[in-house]
């Protein structure tokens, strides 16, 4: 139950690239933001080793500390940032309420929903232990870094089917790990993969473990689950594309969601189907998933918010 009660002008849920572009612009509008960070303080970018494609950042720069940055600009200008998830929100009326940490509730006047998605994964032991050294959930954050070499996907849906493609036009060779006999990838999509002549498919295969020599991945051991046979394959990168879920379930029942809960958005803008409450990155975008993409958003959210408040104050003034 809730107990404690603060109000706030423009409350951002979520840490990650969005989030914090939000904060960095809320701030700057004088919005006096307040952001909770969510469990993983810094987003999906934490989790990664190298970020070679974030604008501005010609040497690269390690997801952690980009992150590391981001919170340091939006704090410099006035973001306060608190440690702590969103557990349940109520939009029936204004001011918004959102529950923190299932125990204090927040009043606020806008609410910026950057929660993000996470990648979903196979759930190996072998998977989480080379994560960012050689086993990543993106190829196109990843995939330069096996030029030349051979690498091998899991899933079958439209994101394995586009991501192969990408990765090969960087990889020498791309397995495919499909479970079925075939796919779930709309036809455009796999007649793509199989014209492309780099990507062997291994069709009714699953992945039994991410092979290693303890720092980097060496191989993937997979297994028919037809005739009950392993193979290793030699590969030095795996990629996991089984799919996204965002992180909305506290918004069910309150805010219009696709039929796998991204939010959706006007176009052309952030605002979602309640006034006041708007959405930016990966928790309302299924198709790009990048950090700069994500940051783009934040910063219209921000300014969606602040047009937001000023147009109420205009018409109580007037
Ligand atoms: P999907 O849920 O569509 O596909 C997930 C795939 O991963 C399925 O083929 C599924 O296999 C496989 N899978 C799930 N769990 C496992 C597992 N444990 N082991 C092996 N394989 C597994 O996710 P996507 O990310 O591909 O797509 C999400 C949505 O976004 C879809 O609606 C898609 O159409 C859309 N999208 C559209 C794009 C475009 O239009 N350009 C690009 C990318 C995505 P199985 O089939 O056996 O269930």
């Amino acid at each position: 139950m809730s107990q404690e009660t603060e109000h706030i002008k423009c409350l951002i849920i979520g840490s990650g690239p969005a989030g914090y572009t939000a904060a960095i612009y809320a701030s700057r509008a004088d919005l006096k933001p307040v952001m909770y960070t969510g469990l993983l303080a810094g987003g999906q970018l934490t989790q990664t080793t190298e970020v070679e494609n974030f604008p501005g950042y010609p040497e690269g720069i390690m997801g952690p500390e980009m992150m590391e940055d981001l919170r340091k600009q939006a704090e410099r200008l006035g973001t306060e940032i608190r440690f702590g998830y969103a557990s349940s929100v109520d939009f029936t009326s204004l001011p918004h309420k959102v529950v923190i940490d299932d125990v204090k509730t927040i009043t606020a006047d806008t609410v910026i929903i950057a929660t993000g998605a996470s990648a979903k994964w196979l759930g190996l032991d072998s998977e989480q232990k080379y994560s960012g050294f050689g086993v990543s959930a993106c190829a196109v954050c990843d995939g330069f870094f096996f030029k030349g070499q051979d690498v091998a996907i899991v899933g079958a849906g439209d994101t394995a089917a586009e991501e192969a493609t990408y990765l090969a036009k960087l990889a020498r060779k791309v397995y495919m790990i499909v479970r079925r006999d075939e796919f779930r990838a709309s036809k455009a999509m796999v007649h793509r993969v199989l014209n492309t002549p780099n990507i062997e498919i291994l069709y009714n295969t699953e992945t039994k473990e991410i092979l290693g020599d303890g720092q980097s991945v060496t191989g993937v051991r997979v297994t028919n689950n037809q005739t009950n046979t392993d193979t290793d394959l030699d590969v030095t990168g795996f990629f996991v594309a089984i799919g996204h879920h965002p992180n909305t379930d506290i918004f069910k029942g309150w805010l219009n969601m696709d039929e796998t809960g991204y939010i959706i958005t006007r176009p052309g803008s952030t605002e979602t189907n309640v006034e006041g409450v708007f959405c930016c990155g990966d928790a309302q975008d299924h198709i790009y998933r990048q950090a700069v993409t994500a940051a783009g958003t934040g910063c219209m959210a921000a300014i969606d918010a602040e047009r937001y408040l000023a147009a109420k104050e205009h018409v109580v003034t007037a």
